[in-house]
């Protein structure tokens, strides 16, 4: 579902010419970040909306990749954190937990205690006082764009790419600041983002990237204008391949090759477009699109690969069981199908990535009377969909697939999330932000750029880590304010904020 495409008031003909032809001349450059280390010292951030942020330095995470940070921090002493007196919430209980005290030792929760736990001294040492105040894992968004979000789509059509990096770089931090300390990115470059915040030059979450979107010539991803065909053979590739938004294939064998350059780029999962959306450029919602020899290419590359999975962007009954059958592992949208689909992806384990798509302040009014149609049936059919999910029990994730849209992405991603109130209990609402879609991140296999388990509050999971000012149990609408209400965010055992003295 095209979330911004809905809040875009351009006719989307405007966008599509805008695609193809402003841009053009345009290179990405942000490769050039890494020719000039700014300092020796660990990057200093600074964030006008969270003033005590500390400047993180290298995640582990960033050790293990084959291309060296760009920048090489002295490398201090593992930080240790302990929160004294909080009441946990592990990321799967329906209540919180007697106050504890929680011991974290470099990125790892070390120890989760009623009794006293020594204070830690030193450098890199912090004691935080939780006076009765909830910890719980940092949120976790399964359909995020990374590089789509926080821009409006007439900026994206009409910059170069480095400035639109540098926009997603700031939305980033903007993320993780709303609480977000994991997202899957389900479509465009964010290759570049990812490295610089895994080494510590941006501020931002964890993100699995799957690179480009993977389209059939007409499909969802086709962003070409109406006359860019017939595809020339050795022809200039569309913007929106070039840049790495899309990559268009028709072809098992196309497919595969597809599939194996954005695996090759460091995707960590598939994202192919197996049927028509709200405001795809051509042809319908109900349109199908992949073979199922084509999306069972993409799937046995991406197994054979890493041992990771294909998603696949589909809205109907029939789009959705052309997938399954294929060996589709998880279906991102899925608002309009039937009954016994629903059942059938209780039956085979399918993970469902639903997103609470509604008629709200943050939708804006399509202008395109049959994109604005289209909408409403996704709308009537996200009540629907959370109802089916909810009866089959239904492996649910939760994503807010924002695009285009500044405002909503930098202010009102947890209001997303707080959406989901209309359907289940606030605890059920962040299970499945926390630990659920922690379970879906694991799904990457091998080629997990964050090995570990995400999304809890366990000994031995990685620090991933909110303290809330309130009980989100009760009230999960704390999460609409984080500038107010989350005192304390760290990721990887870093503390990006921490405001619990004043
Ligand atoms: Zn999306």
């Amino acid at each position: 579902m095209r979330r911004a495409l809905i809040h875009s008031a351009i006719p989307a003909l405007l966008g599509l010419a805008l695609l193809g032809g402003c841009t053009r001349t345009e290179s990405p450059d942000n490769t050039q970040a890494t020719a000039t280390p700014p300092a020796t010292q660990a990057p200093a951030t600074t964030s006008t909306s969270a003033p005590a942020v500390d400047a993180p330095e290298a995640d582990a995470s960033a050790a293990a990749d084959a291309n060296a940070p760009a920048v090489v921090a002295a490398r201090p002493a593992a930080p240790v954190t302990l929160f004294r007196n909080v009441r946990v919430f592990d990321g799967k209980s329906s209540a919180l937990s007697e106050p504890r005290n929680v011991l974290v030792r470099g990125n790892i929760i070390e120890n989760i205690s009623a009794d006293t736990i020594e204070e830690p001294t030193g450098e890199g040492a912090t004691v935080i006082d939780g006076n009765g105040r909830t910890l719980m894992p940092g949120l976790i968004d399964a359909h995020w764009h990374a590089l789509l979000a926080g821009i409006q789509m007439p900026v994206l059509m009409t910059s170069p790419m480095s400035y639109v990096q540098l926009v997603a770089a700031h939305q980033a931090e903007r993320t993780l600041m709303q609480g977000f300390t994991t997202v899957r990115d389900l479509g465009g470059p964010a290759f570049g983002l990812k490295r610089a915040i895994d080494e510590g030059l941006v501020v931002g979450p964890r993100i699995y990237p799957s690179g480009a979107m993977i389209s059939q010539t007409a499909g969802h991803g086709d962003f070409r204008t109406l006359y860019e065909v017939p595809r020339l053979p050795n022809g200039m590739l569309s913007f929106s391949e070039r840049e790495g938004i899309s990559a268009i294939a028709d072809s098992p064998d196309e497919v595969r090759m597809r599939v194996r350059e954005q695996l090759r780029m460091g995707a960590s999962q598939i994202k192919l477009t197996a049927g028509g959306g709200v405001n795809s450029p051509y042809g319908d919602i109900a349109s199908i699109q992949f073979t199922e020899q084509e999306l069972r290419a993409a799937v046995e590359a991406t197994e054979a690969w890493g041992g990771s999975y294909v998603t696949a962007h589909a809205y109907t009954t029939a789009a959705v069981r052309q997938a399954i059958a294929a060996g589709v592992k998880v279906i991102d949208h899925g608002q309009l199908i039937d009954e016994p689909t629903a059942q059938l992806m209780s039956e085979k384990g399918i993970w469902w990535s639903l997103q609470p798509l509604i008629d709200n302040e943050d939708m804006m009014p399509m202008r395109d009377p049959g994109m604005q149609q289209r909408a409403l049936e996704v709308f009537r059919g996200t009540d629907n969909a959370y109802r089916l999910a909810k009866k089959h029990k239904v492996k649910t994730a939760f994503g807010a697939d924002i695009l285009f849209s500044p405002h909503v992405a930098a202010r009102r991603h947890g209001a997303q999330l707080a959406l989901l109130l209309k359907w289940y209990t606030p605890a059920e609402a962040l299970k499945m932000a926390t630990a659920d879609n922690g379970e879906l991140m694991a799904l990457s296999g091998r080629i997990n750029p964050y090995p570990g388990r995400l999304g809890v509050v366990e000994q031995g999971a990685l620090a991933d880590l909110l303290l809330v000012d309130g009980n989100p149990l009760e009230n999960l609408r704390l999460i609409e304010n984080p500038d107010r209400n989350f005192v304390v965010i760290m990721k990887n055992g870093r503390i990006f904020k921490n405001t619990s003295s004043r």
